[in-house]
C-alpha cells in the first residue's frame, strides 16, 4: 500500500462518511471507527518508500482465507468499524477481493479500494461496481515515465493512466494518491495539472513518512525543507485558483515540524489493521517495536484484540509517558507522536517522538535535515521493496542502513 495520510484526513473522510453514507456509529474513542484490511503483502511493485514492513517475507506464506476476512468484517462491524480500507501489498493479487466487497456492503461499510492499478480490469471494476464498493484510490508517481518506472522498479506508467481513464469512466470519484519524494518534488505543479487533466476529484499529495522501506531508503528520499516550502506554496497557489475543482490535501512531512502528530489519532483509538497473516495491529509499522506480543484473529477475535490485548492498551492513554511528555501542557494534541518513530530513532519506544523540540533526540531530525542538504554525500544505493531484499533485511544485511540514524552506540 501507498503512504496515505493515516492522520487528520482520514478522521475528516470519516466524519464525512458519517455525514453522507448513512452508516450508524457514534464516534467515541472506545471503538474501531476504520479496519485497514491489507489483505496481502505480495505486490508486483517495488516501491523505494513502501510502507509495508521490511520483513513482510516472513508474513507472506500464511495469508487469511476469504472466510477468515468474512469474518474479520464482521466482527469489526460489530465492534463499530464504519469504514474499511482494502489495501495491501496489492490487493488485486487476490482473487476474492469481490466476495469481500459484497460482504462489505451487507454490513453497512463505506470501502475503499487502495491500488497500484496492477490487475484492475473492466471485469474486475464492473464486478466490484455491482458489489457496491464505494471508493478507488489509486497510487501515481509522477508525470514522467522514467521516474515512474524508477521509483517503483516497474513499467507501470502507461498502465496507471489507463486504470485512471477506467475508474472515472465506471462513475467512480478518482482519488489519487501521489506520495512525494526528492525525485518527484519538484514536479508539483505538473503533478497537480496532470490530475487534474486525469479529471481527479482528489488529490492527496502524502510527503514520505520515514518508516519501513522509505526509512532504509531516507538518504535517496529525503528533499530539502526549501524544496518542501515551495512545494507546499506551489499547492496553495494551485487551491486559490478558482478554475481547479479537484480537493487537494497535502500532507505535511513531520520532519519538517517541531511538533509530532497524533499518529494514527491515537494508539488504538479509531484505527484497526488486520495483516495478512491476521495480525491485528494499531498502526502499520507497530511490529517494529520490540518485546510486543500482537494478537492474531485465528487465536482471539478482535474484540480481545481492540478492548483486550495488552498490545493495543499498552499506548493508550497517557499513563505510559515519559518527560518531557508526562508533564507537557501539549500532550493532549499529539499524544507523544508516534512510538514507531520514537523507537527506530532512539531505541525506546517509550520517549518523546524525537520530532518534538523538546524531545532529547531532536538532534536526530536535525541531522538528517542537514544530511539532505548533501544527498551525493550520504546517499546510499536504493534498496528496492521486493522478496530478495526483504529476506536480505531479516537477515541482518541492510542493519547499517537504520542504524546509522540511532542515537544508540
Ligand atoms: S510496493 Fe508500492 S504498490 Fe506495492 S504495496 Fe508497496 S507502496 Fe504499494
Ligand atoms: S513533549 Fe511530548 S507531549 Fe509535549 S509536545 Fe513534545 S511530543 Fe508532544
Amino acid at each position: 500500500m501507498t503512504q496515505a495520510s493515516l492522520g487528520e484526513s482520514v478522521v475528516q473522510k470519516i466524519v464525512h462518511v458519517q455525514q453522507n453514507n448513512g452508516v450508524s456509529a457514534s464516534a467515541t474513542h472506545t471503538q474501531p471507527l476504520w479496519l485497514l484490511a491489507e489483505v496481502t503483502y505480495r505486490c508486483p511493485l517495488h516501491c523505494a518508500f513502501c510502507y509495508n514492513p521490511t520483513d513482510y517475507d516472513k508474513h507472506t506464506q500464511n495469508e487469511l482465507t476469504t472466510e477468515q476476512w468474512i469474518q474479520a468484517l464482521r466482527d469489526a462491524r460489530k465492534l463499530g468499524a464504519i469504514q474499511l480500507g482494502i489495501s495491501g501489498g496489492e490487493p488485486l493479487l487476490r482473487d476474492d477481493i469481490e466476495d469481500i466487497v459484497i460482504e462489505a456492503k451487507k454490513l453497512g461499510y463505506y470501502s475503499n479500494l487502495i491500488t497500484s492499478g496492477v490487475g484492475l480490469t473492466e471485469k474486475r471494476i464492473q464486478a466490484f461496481k455491482e458489489g457496491g464498493l464505494d471508493h478507488i484510490q489509486l497510487s501515481m508517481h509522477d508525470i514522467t515515465e522514467e521516474i515512474n518506472n524508477f521509483i517503483t522498479n516497474t513499467k507501470t506508467f502507461e498502465l496507471k493512466k489507463k486504470v485512471a481513464a477506467m475508474i472515472k469512466n465506471h462513475g467512480y470519484p478518482m482519488v489519487l494518491n501521489v506520495v512525494i519524494h526528492r525525485y518527484n518534488i519538484g514536479h508539483m505543479r505538473e503533478i497537480l495539472e496532470m490530475a487534474e487533466a486525469l479529471g481527479a476529484d482528489y488529490i492527496e499529495l502524502a510527503n514520505t513518512q520515514y518508516y519501513g522501506w522509505s526509512l532504509v531508503n531516507r538518504s535517496q528520499l529525503m528533499p530539502t525543507k526549501e524544496q518542501v516550502d515551495e512545494a507546499e506554496a506551489i499547492t496553495n497557489e494551485f487551491r486559490a485558483n478558482p478554475n481547479n475543482k479537484m480537493k487537494i490535501f497535502f500532507v505535511v512531512p513531520d520532519y519538517f515540524s517541531d511538533r509530532p502528530k497524533k499518529c494514527m489519532n491515537g494508539w488504538g483509538e479509531v484505527f484497526m489493521i488486520v495483516t495478512a497473516n491476521g495480525d491485528v495491529l494499531p498502526c502499520h509499522s507497530a511490529r517494529s517495536l520490540p518485546n510486543m506480543q500482537f494478537p492474531n484473529v485465528r487465536d482471539s477475535g478482535l474484540e480481545y484484540a481492540w478492548k483486550e490485548s495488552p498490545a493495543f492498551n499498552k499506548y493508550r492513554g497517557d499513563s505510559w509517558m515519559k518527560e518531557p511528555c508526562r508533564s507537557c501542557s501539549e500532550k493532549e494534541n499529539d499524544l507523544g507522536g508516534c512510538r514507531c518513530q520514537a523507537f527506530l530513532l532512539s531505541g525506546d519506544a517509550d520517549v518523546a517522538d524525537p520530532v518534538c523540540s523538546k524531545s532529547p533526540f531532536r538532534h536526530l531530525i536535525d541531522q538528517a535535515i542537514e544530511d539532505s542538504k548533501n544527498p551525493v554525500m550520504v546517499a546510499k544505493p536504493i534498496v528496492f521493496r521486493n522478496d530478495k531484499n526483504s529476506k536480505k533485511i531479516i537477515a541482518g544485511e541492510f542493519n547499517d542502513r537504520v542504524e546509522s540514524f540511532h542515537s544508540l552506540p
